[in-house]
């Protein structure tokens, strides 16, 4: 317990953990990115924090890989505000590509704002505060780029990228065959994602996607099934610390078998019915149901904590895009989507499409 404490400490302090040779990652506040080096010494971005952390995600790169040495691209699992915050920042310093699933480009481009949250389902202090949350898409102006339809990853040879929806509709996860490495992002996530404690605490525990954000619960089950069937040996999600061996395989065993025990809410907007979106973004929503957020929760700690939250997105700018989407994908089917292979990703899309702000809640 104590050198639990100690290593949770001192990754603390300097925010970066080792997860395998040539994969670090960096934790900013309370969400996870990580650094990829090929053995050429050549590597990338996976996911891009918070707002305003793009110095910090710029300064341990330069100390890891040296100064003028910037990544190839940037990858991105989903486009929620916990991973994207820093993002323009970073593709603007760095000019590098950005590759994401063609379902999570609405999101990117200010098209839709994600299905929002609900704040009814998970119980702890940071699903009742969700409601803080920012509730914009980014409009990200640069090079968004489409993730190769053959499941390889753009500068990551070693690498494969696999569809795991439900938690966002194009959400991924990148899986390193020769050691069994799986950078999950919130497919599941290795700290129970509604409590604001395990946050301080990290206490780790394979949980299933963070339920506030998660509009698609059969695509989610599925997609932890998928994932547990790889039989992964370190894996890595966008909240909390790595696990591995004997102690990820049971957890993520349990949770692909009792999937609707463990990780989907009793009751809550998508527990019935999902959210429906396409290539276009939300299409159709369940109705919303009643929650009363309880003030007691509003603890000093937890509004800090949201407040950080808060203060890293309310600074996203709110404009068209002219982001150009350079790549289609002919013939590609998600199996998961309802709108999947039969649509084309737009080419130099503009949009300006604003929606009623019931659906404009942008959300993890
Ligand atoms: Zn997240
Ligand atoms: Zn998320």
């Amino acid at each position: 317990m104590q050198d639990h404490l100690t290593n949770v400490l001192r990754q603390k302090q300097h925010s970066c953990f080792t997860v395998a040779p040539g994969v670090m990652g960096m934790e900013i506040v309370f969400v996870n990115l990580y650094y990829i080096e090929n053995p050429d010494k050549s590597w990338v971005l996976i996911d891009a924090g918070l707002y305003g952390s793009a110095d910090r995600i710029r300064k341990a790169a330069e100390d890891k890989f040296g100064k003028g040495n910037p990544p190839k691209a940037i990858l991105l699992t989903h486009g929620h505000f916990d991973h994207v915050g820093a993002l323009q920042t970073l593709a603007d310093i760095w000019q590098v590509p950005v590759y994401a699933h063609p379902l999570e480009l609405p999101y990117l481009t200010g098209l839709s704002s994600y299905p929002p949250p609900d704040s009814s389902v998970g119980g702890g202090g940071m699903a009742y505060l969700s409601f803080m949350y920012p509730k914009k898409p980014i409009t990200f102006k640069g090079r968004l780029e489409l993730l190769p339809s053959d499941g390889s990853v753009p500068f990551l040879p070693e690498w494969k990228w696999i569809e795991t929806p439900g938690h966002s509709p194009g959400h991924v996860s990148f899986f390193r065959e020769h050691d069994r490495l799986l950078i999950a992002g919130d497919a599941f996530v290795t700290r129970k994602p509604e409590s604001a404690l395990a946050v301080l605490t990290q206490k780790q525990e394979v949980c299933g996607p963070p339920a506030y954000f998660t509009p698609d619960w059969e695509a989610a089950r599925a997609s932890v099934q998928k994932l547990n069937a790889l039989h992964p040996e370190i894996a890595a999600s966008g909240h909390g610390l790595p696990m591995r061996g004997q102690e990820l395989k049971q957890g993520l065993e349990e949770l692909a078998r009792l999937f609707d025990q463990l990780a989907i809410p009793s009751k809550g907007r998508y527990v019935p019915e999902p959210a429906i979106t396409d290539r276009q973004g939300v299409v159709q929503l369940p109705p919303t149901v009643n929650n009363t957020v309880p003030k007691v929760l509003a603890t000093a700690g937890l509004v800090a904590l949201a407040g950080l939250a808060t203060y890293a997105f309310t600074k996203q700018r709110k404009s068209k895009t002219n982001a150009r989407v350079k790549r289609s994908w002919p013939g590609y089917a998600n199996p998961h989507s309802r709108y999947g292979s039969e649509h084309h990703v737009q080419e130099h899309a503009s949009f300006t499409h604003d929606q009623d702000d019931n659906i404009t809640n942008n959300y993890p």
